[in-house]
């Protein structure tokens, strides 16, 4: 079968692989859409957790050993550990994730333990389903603040309806935290990008556009970026107890003015994945928004989409392969 491999540090190739063979406990998923994450331009560059050669692809959806339409959720947990124990396996010390750890979506199969899999809604497109993961993340980002500002999860609807809600950067992570936060009852969403198609984008979802930067306090500010500059702006336009939650990964710098934290007793929160009910609301509201800045491509076209996104030649806001 065809798959992208990334095989050496800045480059992947679209090679004939071994079909996959699924284990005791695993299902072959066939792949009909795929997204290209913002994490694995960078773990491409830069080999991390990703180690080549490596089929890459942690958001992806397609049928079943039935045929069956389901989304795959990559996040593999011990179930023994103590947070798995507290029902926090997103964040399972043995974590692993689906194209990251072993083999993931980016090919025409993959085998996958048959407990990843999740139903889908009858009727929803491909292309929405693929975006199912990265929807669960800004979810989970959604909750957090939700809890931060004293709901028991999500904000309840009456008090999220005041809520002022900045969101920083409008890449695909981004404009799904618009999206979440709008669906979840903010009164008013406000979004940052350098770029006039990505606000306009932010937009269609509903979401006020401030421009390049924020002025103002805001309840809530989330930060989808993840430089020195946004994780400061999540700090300085936070109003007096309210929550920034930071998503983003681009910098491992923190460049905020902690002193501000202190006085104004401001928050931060870390924002990793999802929990398995986010995931399934995640399932619920994509099909929902407006999902037009999301981008098909045919799998022979995947080591040149991957490549223009990673060397900065091509820039939809999302790229999904169409295997
Ligand atoms: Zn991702
Ligand atoms: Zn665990």
């Amino acid at each position: 079968m065809r798959a992208l491999v990334f095989t050496a540090p800045g480059t992947v190739e679209l090679l004939d692989v071994p079909e996959p063979e699924p284990a005791r406990g695993e299902v072959l998923v066939e792949v009909r859409a795929a997204g290209i994450c913002g994490s694995e331009l960078h773990g491409a560059r830069r080999p991390g957790f990703r180690q080549p050669p490596l089929i890459m692809g942690h958001e992806f959806a397609g049928t079943g050993a039935g045929g069956e339409a389901v989304v795959v959720n990559p996040i593999l947990s011990c179930g023994r550990c103590p947070e798995c124990g507290r029902g926090l396996r997103h964040v399972c010390r043995e974590r692993q994730i689906i194209g990251v750890h072993r083999a993931g979506g980016f090919a025409e199969r993959v085998a996958v333990p048959a407990s990843a899999l999740r139903p889908l809604p009858s009727g929803l497109p491909w292309e929405a389903a693929a975006l199912i993961e990265p929807a669960a993340n800004a979810v989970h980002a959604w909750n957090q603040a939700g809890a931060a500002l004293g709901g028991g999860g999500a904000l309840d609807a009456n008090r999220a309806g005041g809520t002022r809600v900045a969101v920083l950067g409008c890449g695909a992570i981004g404009l799904l935290c618009a999206a979440t936060a709008l669906s979840g009852g903010a009164g008013r969403v406000e979004v940052t990008d350098l770029s006039p198609a990505r606000l306009a984008a932010a937009q269609r979802l509903g979401a006020d556009a401030a421009g390049p930067d924020l002025s103002g306090e805001y309840d809530v500010v989330i930060d989808a970026v993840g430089s020195a500059a946004t994780r400061a702006a999540s700090v300085a336009h936070q109003r007096p107890g309210g929550v920034a939650v930071w998503l983003g990964l681009a910098e491992e710098e923190a460049g905020f003015d902690a002193s501000a934290l202190v006085r104004g007793e401001k928050r931060v929160l870390g924002s990793f994945a999802y929990r398995d009910e986010e995931f399934a609301h995640a399932t619920a509201l994509i099909g929902d928004w407006d999902l037009d800045w999301a981008e098909s491509y045919p799998l022979a076209a995947a080591a040149e989409v991957f490549t223009g996104l990673m060397n900065g030649g091509l820039y939809p806001v999302k790229a999904l392969l169409r295997p």
